[in-house]
């Protein structure tokens, strides 16, 4: 059995009192026998509040992201170290907005990745083609090489600390969600991918989320694809009651 897990990418949004009212809504609301994962990823600056305010829950911070150096003269910049040492283990890598805003290639997020496992993060790799490779039929050609240059050099064992989420950029943000059936050819893809470049277990037993617009009145259709694990969420991810909704839709 796979973990099933649902994570609300919080973005450049919430400031600490918004994101403590935000985190006590999901507290106060969320199911607690749930086998399902809660992850939230709040900004940098709310991490540790978040993580005092979490703690003895079931619901885990994640930060959404962090530099590929331990330390050193990168202004601005956040290390693994840090993150480790308010209790963060769990960390969001390569997302779209990384990628396209901020110059992320997959060679660098393949030095992220070694950082983060080096450490002993979990780490949540997101990836997924533009709406113009979609269109030119080079979707899966994209979604391998971001996985074959950023995530498949790691050794076989690492894999239990890899999560991936799969979304295509065409669809975050947007109101534009791939349908079912596109989401699940694309992870059914990426689980045989697995299968023949690392191994038939780290293959079934990798989680595979989607990500791009999911809402409440959409989610329970994406999940209940064999090859989705779960979702990683953006916008309905701020305010609890969608989130939670998309959380129990599993
Ligand atoms: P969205 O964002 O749900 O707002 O489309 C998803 C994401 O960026 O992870």
């Amino acid at each position: 059995m796979r973990k099933k897990i649902v994570a609300g990418n919080w973005k450049m949004n919430n400031d600490s009192q918004q994101t403590q009212a935000l985190l006590s809504d999901i507290l106060n609301k969320r199911p607690q026998d749930t086998a399902t994962k809660i992850v939230v990823a709040p900004t940098f600056v709310n991490l540790q509040s978040a993580v005092i305010q979490t703690k003895g829950s079931n619901v885990i911070v994640a930060a959404q992201n962090m530099h590929q150096a331990e330390s050193g003269a990168f202004t601005g910049e956040i290390s693994v170290g840090m993150l480790k040492g308010i209790d963060v283990n769990t960390v969001i890598l390569g997302h779209s907005e990384r990628r396209a805003y901020f110059g992320e290639t997959n060679s660098i997020l393949a030095e992220k990745v070694n950082t983060a496992l080096k450490h002993n993060l979990t780490i949540i790799f997101c990836f997924g083609e533009e709406l113009a490779d979609r269109q030119s039929g080079n979707h899966f050609n994209v979604v391998e090489s971001q996985l074959r240059e950023g995530l498949f050099h790691i050794g076989e064992s690492q894999w239990t600390n890899v999560v991936l989420a799969y979304e295509p950029v065409w669809a975050i943000g947007t109101g534009e969600t791939a349908s079912p059936e596109q989401a699940q050819e694309m992870h059914n893809f990426i689980r045989t991918l697995i299968k023949e470049n690392v191994s038939a277990d780290v293959s079934e037993h990798t989680s595979i989320l989607y990500g791009g617009s999911v809402k409440p009145d959409n989610a329970q259709e994406i999940f209940s694809k064999p090859d989705v694990d779960g979702g990683l969420i953006g916008g309905a991810a701020l305010k609890a009651d969608d989130f939670l909704a998309i959380v129990n839709a599993i």
